[in-house]
Formats: C-alpha cells, sequence, structure tokens
C-alpha cells in the first residue's frame, strides 16, 4: 500500500532544499521526489522546526542528530540506484526521517535503533504519516537484524570503526551496504556490493555521522 503523508504546504525554503540536494549532486527522480514528500519538520522538536528545511544535521535530543538532507538523499540514491528494492535495513532509525525516504522508495525496510525512546518516537511519527511497510526494532544494530535477513540493501546513518561483519553476512546475493567508516565527525563513505561471492568496494567521499556504539539503552 503507498504511504500518504499530508499533503504538504508551499514552502519556499523546501524549494530552495530541493535544488540544493540536486546540485549536490542527486539526480534520480524517485529520490528526489520522496524528498519532496517527506515533511521533514515533522521529525524535529518544534523549537528546530523553522530549521527543517536548512541543510543541516540538528540536534534530536540523546546526543543525536538528524542526518543532513542531502546526505540522506545522496545515501538513499547509492543504495537504490534507480531501482526500487524490495527488503532494506536501515542501522540508526534516530528521528525516522531517512526511515521515511526509504519507505517511499523501496517495498519494505527493516530499521533498528539502539535507543527505545527514539526508536518508539519514530514508530509513531511513521504511523502518523500513514507509512505501512515499516518494521522497528530495539536493538543494536552491529548485529544487522537476523531473522528477516536476507536484505537487498543495507542503509547505516551512524559511523561505524570497521564494517561489521554481520552487516555482509546479512546482504543478499546482489545486496548492497552503505556504510560511513572511520571515527568520531569524520568517515568515508563506503558503498559495499555482493556479487555472487565478490564484494566490491567504493569510496563514495567524506561525511560526518554520530558513532555507531554497541549495545542497547
Ligand atoms: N537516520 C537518522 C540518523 C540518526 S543519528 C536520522 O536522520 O534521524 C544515528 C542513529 O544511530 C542514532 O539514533 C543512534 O542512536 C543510532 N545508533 C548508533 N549505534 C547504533 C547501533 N549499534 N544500533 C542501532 N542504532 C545505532
Amino acid at each position: 500500500m503507498r504511504p500518504r503523508p499530508p499533503a504538504a504546504a508551499p514552502n519556499p525554503g523546501r524549494e530552495r532544499l530541493l535544488e540544493e540536494i540536486t546540485r549536490s549532486g542527486v539526480s534520480d527522480a524517485a529520490v528526489l521526489a520522496a524528498m519532496a514528500k517527506v515533511p521533514r519538520d515533522f521529525f524535529l522538536d518544534d523549537a528546530l522546526k523553522n530549521r527543517a528545511y536548512e541543510n543541516n544535521a540538528l540536534p534530536i535530543g540523546h546526543a543525536q542528530t538528524i542526518s543532513q538532507p542531502a546526505i540522506v538523499a545522496f545515501m538513499s540514491q547509492a543504495l537504490t540506484q534507480g531501482r526500487k528494492l524490495a527488503r532494506v535495513l536501515e542501522i540508526g532509525t534516530g528521528s525516522g526521517y531517512q526511515t521515511a525516504v526509504l519507505a517511499e522508495l523501496v517495498d519494505t525496510v527493516f530499521t533498528v535503533e539502539r535507543i527505545k525512546a527514539l526508536s518508539e518516537q519514530a514508530r509513531q511519527r511513521l504511523s502518523a504519516l500513514g507509512y505501512r511497510n515499516v518494521h522497528f526494532g530495539y536493538a543494536d544494530g552491529m548485529k544487522g537484524w537476523l531473522p528477516y535477513a536476507p536484505y537487498d540493501g543495507i542503509l547505516v546513518t551512524a559511523g561505524a570503526e570497521n564494517v561489521p561483519q554481520a552487516l555482509l553476512d546479512q546482504l543478499g546475493p546482489n545486496g548492497r551496504l552503505v556504510i560511513p567508516v572511520g571515527p568520531q565527525g569524520r568517515q568515508s563513505l563506503r558503498l559495499i556490493e555482493r556479487r555472487g561471492g565478490i564484494l566490491r568496494e567504493q569510496d563514495l567521499g567524506w561525511v560526518s555521522f554520530v558513532p555507531l556504539l554497541a549495545g542497547k539503552v
């Protein structure tokens, strides 16, 4: 069933942001349509809603951030590459914003978060927006989400010191993993593709994410 978020009111900030996302190198029509449709202000506290359509990461509490919109778009494009993937795992639900963008682009999203309060809040938000194709897990995503594996795509929205082996193991035959790898604050974004028994890795440039941490809180 197609999710139906409420129609967005005209908003010049939103249009400017879409232009900025396009200029940053995102050209995939489905990704741009998803970015135009998902209301980012809905994923922020009242005090920050007026900054929702700036191209910045912003605080969401619990020392975490909602990702920068251009990065959300870029990672979604790298993951889907113009195809409608069936099953995608997201590690780091956070606000649920990237989750909603994925829910527009793929058949089913499985999203895992280690902070219970964030997971619950994101679940409520996506439900309020009408998404019915998302499964929420409260778990340590470094271990992936084994019960629903394998996945056609895995998107990690926190910086990993190393690529967790569990995520490679849970990638399907032609699966793609998009993951920031490196120390806190500066990671290289990697695209890892499984082709039969072979893993091909590409560096997509520098990004800055909060760290991927072990365990649940
Ligand atoms: N895509 C989110 C980004 C949130 S920031 C958004 O746009 O809102 C990264 C998130 O990853 C945080 O919520 C953090 O708690 C979560 N995280 C960090 N390590 C994790 C792990 N091992 N398993 C699951 N979630 C993790």
